[in-house]
């Protein structure tokens, strides 16, 4: 296995075209755990690690090279949140956005985040670069819209990232979990509140209907709250699989949005 260990993105570029199959490796919490399993037989890796331009973070824009350690101690509630609950301090001092955008899963605890602020991703290539809408870029179970050649430059958030944010997931246990269902909710002054639902859909899902509903509410009352969290859940499109059951998660992401938008109001 050769691997290369360039400083910046024209080093990349470098190194794609030598070998365009060549794995991207970042903080190597998800490849990697194909790697030991055999599922992976890489002949060529690129590490990201060092490339200076993945790890910027400017406030509206993370680079795909920032590690969950570092966002841990984002001012936007959610984001800070969401980063405490990946892993141990092992996977967060190594595991990255970019990572969870390139393993794209269902459950990826960054996902719902960029989805409720309607995050844009930027792909660049030896070409050129190109941003899209969160739900261009995630397309399917583990599959995202990256061609050959690219990579996941980093996330854009909107100018304005609403006040009130929060995060609530739930697994089989505390900690060092994956998600059986997740949830990020947003409200920002006017009320406009943003529900995005992890681990219940092919990719994050945005509950809408529940969205629009609980947006009119200027001071929700517990019926309000009733009818939200019944929405959320029937918004839900979860699976059975060896995580949990589907009547378990549509249940589940219904109670998350309703604490996570409890807090919100609080
Ligand atoms: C013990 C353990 C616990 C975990 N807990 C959680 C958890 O609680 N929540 C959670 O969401 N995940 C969890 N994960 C999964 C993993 O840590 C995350 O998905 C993390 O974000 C992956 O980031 P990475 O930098 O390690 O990615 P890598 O493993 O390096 O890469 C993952 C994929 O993304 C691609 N990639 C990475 N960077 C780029 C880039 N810039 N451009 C293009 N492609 C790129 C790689 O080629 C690869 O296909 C856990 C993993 C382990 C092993």
């Amino acid at each position: 296995m050769e691997i290369v260990r360039p400083q910046n993105l024209a080093g990349v570029f470098d190194a794609l075209e030598l070998s365009p199959d060549a794995l991207l490796l970042a903080g190597g919490t998800d490849s990697m755990v194909l790697v030991n399993a055999g599922a992976l037989r890489p002949d060529n890796v690129i590490s990201l690690r060092n490339v200076k331009e993945l790890k910027i973070w400017d406030g509206g824009f993370i680079g795909a090279g920032v590690t969950y350690a570092r966002l841990e101690h984002s001012d936007v509630a959610a984001l800070a949140e969401l980063s405490r609950t990946v892993g141990s301090p092992q996977i967060r001092a190594v595991g990255t956005l970019g990572g969870n955008l390139g393993t794209a899963s269902p459950a990826g605890d960054a996902l719902p985040f960029l989805a409720a602020v309607d995050a844009a991703v930027e792909l660049v290539s030896g070409s050129g670069s190109r941003v899209m809408a969160w739900d261009e870029f995630l397309t399917g179970p583990k599959k995202n819209a990256l061609e050959p050649g690219e990579l996941i430059l980093g996330a854009h958030l909107p100018d304005v990232v609403p006040e009130r944010t929060a995060f609530a997931k739930i697994g089989v246990r505390q900690a060092m979990v994956i998600s059986i269902a997740s949830v990020c909710v947003t409200r920002d002054r006017a009320g406009i509140t943003t529900v995005a639902m992890g681990a219940v859909g092919p990719t994050v899902l945005r509950a809408r209907g529940a969205e629009e509903m609980i947006s009119g509410e200027a001071a929700p009352s517990e019926a309000a709250l009733d009818e939200f969290q019944r929405l959320v859940s029937e918004e839900a499109r979860p699976i059975t699989d060896h995580r949990s059951t589907e009547e378990y998660r549509r249940m589940a992401v219904g109670v998350l949005a309703r604490r996570a938008l409890e807090r919100c109001l609080a």
